[in-house]
């Protein structure tokens, strides 16, 4: 098997992943114990708890993606970009492991949903 070029980047996803994992059982677990809240404290709470949802919706598209990659990995198609199949620069993977999208698709795949965020504002 001609695998050995993506073993490095499957260690570093692994770790990452485990990172994430931990992370996400942490912000979860303190959702849950926050759900005993004073009513005085009312509004920061509140503020608090969108944060750290926010942030465990990050972690699990985070964790999405890295999935994505190992799973890509596996197959044998990793650093290829799922949109127009040209293969991911090395650079951008050096950077971000988890990079599924070359720079091109990415850059348009952003302008895309920037725009439909545009549309529906979401207030924080
Ligand atoms: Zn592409």
């Amino acid at each position: 098997m001609a695998k050995k070029n993506t073993s490095k980047e499957q260690t570093h996803l692994e770790g990452e992943r485990a990172q994430v994992a931990s992370e996400l059982e942490n912000l979860r677990s303190a959702m849950l114990n926050e759900v005993d809240v004073e009513p005085d404290e009312g509004d920061a709470e509140i503020f608090e708890r969108e944060k750290t949802a926010a942030l465990i919706a990050v972690l699990e598209r985070r964790m999405q993606d890295i999935e994505h990659a190992l799973r890509a990995i596996d197959k044998g198609h990793y650093g290829t970009c799922e949109r127009c199949s040209n293969p991911i620069e090395p650079e951008r993977l050096e950077v971000k492991p988890d990079a599924i999208l070359c720079l091109n698709c990415q850059r348009e795949v952003e302008a895309i949903s920037k725009r439909n965020r545009g549309r529906a504002p979401i207030r924080w």
